[in-house]
């Protein structure tokens, strides 16, 4: 069978144990199906990008003893490929160009009893809100009614209604910049990724993204979706917030991979905490196994000291 995994961080911030978590879930899965691992820096949205981070990022990942194949990609060098693939879906009436504004959409009863949600996108109409003009134009993709459904590698079966949720989702946003969600799509076809495996806090997602591949014609991607680590307060971590940093201590990194791996439903030996990273990779690629995830439910990342 052929795999082609990745890792894809915006450089937001530094690592964290929910960003190591899904960075030792994809390589794992990758390396166990003697499959390939790419990693990408959504550096997508400039006013976003933190300065030095995407670097810290790499810095990281090599320290935890990550491998991966070929060159790392970054999506600033990809503006002019989202351009032309957002042409191909406007020329063949993917396209809706929209002029509502965001307090228009935020004022809808969808989003009303959202508020406080997360920071996903707003609840767009089906049908435009022609009246509600605003200066400057989004780009959406024209989502079709009903559910999407796909079986998630770990979660099986799932079903998610793309119209009734977000609606016709941005492409491109006002201000010209382009979504993740389309970028996500066009990089993963352009890498010829075979395989998705990222936290649950992007299991809604995925389902926009399966319909824009059926839109642009290209096979479907495979997904599994890890359990979110959140903190105390279960606030899902994040790069950009107070998470701490997951660089590890000189000598902690073994002991921080072993907790990922406890986290992930892995049984690491005791013995393993007083072992090297190479052992504890070694014996990670040999053990793993995507059974004990424990389903979507969030789950408190264990306090380490550094
Ligand atoms: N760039 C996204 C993030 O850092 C992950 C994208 C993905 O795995 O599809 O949260």
């Amino acid at each position: 069978m052929s795999y082609r995994g990745r890792f894809a961080p915006s450089p937001t911030g530094r690592l964290h144990f929910g960003s190591l978590v899904a960075a030792v879930g994809s390589y794992l899965d990758a390396r166990a199906h003697e499959g390939e691992w790419l990693v990408r820096i959504e550096d997508l949205d400039p006013p976003r990008t933190r300065p030095g981070a995407a670097d810290q990022i790499l810095a990281d990942l090599e320290a935890y003893g990550f491998k991966w194949d070929g060159q790392v990609a970054w999506q600033s060098d990809r503006f002019d490929a989202y351009g032309e693939i957002v042409q191909r879906l406007a020329g063949a009436g993917a396209v809706r160009v929209c002029s509502c504004s965001r307090s228009a959409l935020s004022r809808l009863p969808e989003n009303v009893a959202r508020s406080g949600d997360s920071g996903d996108e707003l609840f767009h109409p089906l049908a435009c809100l022609e009246a509600a003009a605003a200066p400057g134009r989004s780009l959406r993709l024209r989502v079709p009614d009903g559910p999407v459904t796909f079986a998630d590698r770990s979660l099986g079966l799932q079903s998610i209604n793309v119209a009734a949720t977000v609606g016709d989702f941005v492409l491109q946003r006002r201000d010209g910049l382009f979504a993740y969600q389309l970028a996500v799509v066009v990089d993963d076809a352009a890498q010829g990724i075979t395989d998705v495996v990222r936290g649950c806090d992007l299991l809604a997602s995925t389902a926009r993204q399966l319909l824009l591949q059926r839109a642009l014609g290209l096979a479907p991607v495979r997904y599994m979706h890890l359990p979110l680590a959140v903190d105390e307060r279960g606030l899902k971590l994040s790069k950009s917030g107070e998470a701490p940093a997951a660089d590890g201590c000189d000598g902690e990194r073994a002991s921080r991979l072993v907790s990922v791996l406890e986290f992930l439903g892995q049984t690491p030996p005791p013995a393993l905490l007083h072992a090297s990273l190479d052992e504890v990779w070694e014996w990670a690629r040999r053990h793993w196994r995507i059974d004990g995830f424990a389903g979507c439910a969030a789950r408190t990342a264990p306090q380490v000291a550094c």
